[in-house]
């Protein structure tokens, strides 16, 4: 049997209570679904910086190079914001980033009935809504080179300076994010739209044209589409439902995917993942984390809420496991303790109620998964 790899990073903050729910979450495959997991767990962010004087040590590095995936909780807090910024807890998490080369990032914005009301739009536009974003996450506008503020010798030019962005894209950083979406469509609704400005720039040209020509060659069992981004933004919060996976550069990934992550609601529930290369097992080179930090004015109050770290193994399960039906279930565990009305703080709103702790969602969350079974 199969056993599956995972680098466990709690990071700081409420990182470590988060995770400890997801290690409850493991255990529960592991006796009661025959999975093999090789867990092993190391530092990572200000916790790292404590006992190394910096935020990953060379061999946490090397030991996230050889699993199956990386699982982090969050990175930061107050303690540190005073360090050089060579030494800052985020430098690790972009250190992992950088070195793993992990160039498509995934987030998922999946409205679970029970929360609809929370969403900003209305509850019949979101309820149901499951899409994925990809993000190019290593190139374009935030890397291209020149770059930089300079000073302009034109009198025309009231204040005299200059400020320089360059978006370029390869076409083969656009074929390998391309791969990587239609890849996931597959195991989804099987369906894609890119997103760019082919109107109005060239790189978004040569983007629309390497996606089709990866379409054509490898995947023309999926649908693709194409929208401009402006238009997506705009069907973004009029009809969200009406996508599966959407592909696009940095930039608008970068805004796209934190406007479809507010139609659901909390920070708290919010998984992502980053994907590479594939690796010699042919599974993708991956790092999961949830999308909230480390929140430090509510850690150790066991008051977080598990579920986006929860969700991001779940997004392991499916993505560097291949355990789509394990995936599923433990989605399902999850709607199912929000469809009971257990609610941490965070997801208390307006009408109040009795929150949760953190222990006790994951324990709910638990026994969800033994009932559903
Ligand atoms: P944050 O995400 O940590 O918190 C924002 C707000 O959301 C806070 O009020 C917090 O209590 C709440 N919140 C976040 N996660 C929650 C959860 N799981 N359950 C309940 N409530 C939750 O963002 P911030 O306050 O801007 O940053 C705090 C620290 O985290 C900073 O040091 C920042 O640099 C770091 N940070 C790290 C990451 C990461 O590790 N990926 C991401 C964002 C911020």
């Amino acid at each position: 049997m199969t056993t599956y790899s995972l680098l466990i990073l709690p990071g700081d903050g409420i990182g470590p209570e988060v995770m400890a729910e997801v290690r409850k979450v493991i255990s529960w495959f592991e006796t009661s679904r025959g999975l093999k997991f090789d867990v092993s767990e190391d530092l990572v962010g200000g916790a790292a910086y404590d006992v190394h004087g910096k935020p990953l040590s060379d061999a946490t590095m090397a030991k996230a190079q050889s699993v199956d995936a990386v699982l982090l909780g969050a990175v930061g807090g107050p303690k540190y914001d005073n360090l050089d910024f060579s030494v800052k807890p985020e430098r690790g998490l972009l250190r992992l980033r950088k070195e793993m080369d992990l160039f498509a990032n995934l987030r998922p914005a999946q409205c679970f009935d029970a929360l609809a009301d929370f969403s900003s739009l209305k509850p019949e536009v979101v309820a149901g809504l499951d899409i994925l974003i990809v993000r190019e996450l290593t190139s374009g506008i935030y890397f291209g080179q020149p770059r930089g503020i300079q000073d302009d010798n034109d009198p025309a030019n009231e204040g005299g300076r200059v400020g320089i962005n360059t978006q370029r894209y390869t076409s083969g950083e656009i074929r390998r994010v391309a791969r990587s979406a239609f890849e996931l469509a597959r195991k989804r609704g099987n369906r894609v739209c890119s997103m760019e400005k082919a109107n109005v720039m060239e790189s978004g040209i040569l983007w629309r044209e390497e996606v089709e020509w990866v379409h054509k060659n490898e995947f023309s069992d999926v649908e693709l589409s194409h929208m401009y981004a402006d238009n997506g933004a705009m069907q973004l919060v009029r009809n969200p439902r009406q996508f599966d996976v959407i592909v696009t550069d940095n930039l608008f990934g970068d805004i796209l995917s934190d406007a479809a992550a507010m139609l659901t609601g909390s920070l708290g529930m919010l998984p992502s993942a980053s994907l590479g290369a594939p690796m010699e097992n042919g599974r993708p080179k991956a790092m999961y984390e949830p999308v909230h930090g480390s929140a430090p004015d509510i850690a150790g109050q066991g008051k977080a809420n598990p579920i986006a770290c929860i969700l991001s193994f779940a997004m392991a399960l499916r993505y560097s496991y291949d355990e789509g039906a394990n995936a599923d279930l433990l989605e399902k565990a999850v709607e199912k303790v929000l469809a009971d009305g257990v609610r941490t703080g965070d997801l208390l709103g307006p009408q109040g109620g009795t929150a949760v702790s953190t222990a006790e969602m994951g324990d709910k969350i638990v026994q969800a998964l033994g009932a559903l079974a």
